[in-house]
C-alpha cells in the first residue's frame, strides 16, 4: 500500500510552553472530504524514509484511492502530536485536487525517479 511518492509537505512543528515539541499534523485527510479527527486515522513515522504517512480511515475502504499524506520529518520524532489544518491549508496535495470533491482523482502522475 505504500510506495516512494515524494513527500506532499513538511511537518509542521510547534513548541509548547513547556519547551515540548509537537508535530502538527493535517486535521483533514488528503482527499478533503473526511475529517480525520472524527473520521479515524493512522500516523505511522518512517525513519528510514524520513517521512510519517497519515492514512485516513474513511478513504482506507475505497480501494485505489490516494488517501494517506505523506509529509516529511525534520529531527527528532515528537512524543506529541496534535490535528490542525492551520498549517497545511498552502499545500497542494500532489495527486488529488482538493476542490474536485466527490470526482475521482485524477490518474496517477508519471513522475518517478529522475532520469539517469
Ligand atoms: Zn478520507
Amino acid at each position: 500500500m505504500f510506495d516512494d511518492r515524494p513527500p506532499d509537505a513538511t511537518v509542521h512543528y510547534r513548541h509548547t510552553n513547556a519547551g515540548i515539541r509537537v508535530a502538527v499534523l493535517p486535521a483533514t485527510c488528503k482527499v478533503g472530504t473526511h475529517s480525520l479527527r472524527t473520521g479515524g486515522y493512522q500516523a505511522r513515522a518512517d525513519p528510514n524514509d524520513g517521512v510519517v504517512r497519515i492514512s485516513c480511515h474513511q478513504c482506507a475502504e475505497a480501494p485505489d484511492v490516494d488517501h494517506f499524506w505523506v509529509l516529511r520529518t525534520t529531527g527528532a520524532i515528537p512524543d506529541l502530536a496534535e490535528l490542525d489544518d492551520d498549517p497545511y491549508r498552502h499545500v497542494v496535495p500532489l495527486m488529488i485536487d482538493p476542490r474536485g470533491r466527490g470526482q475521482l482523482p485524477t490518474p496517477r502522475r508519471t513522475i518517478d525517479a529522475p532520469p539517469r
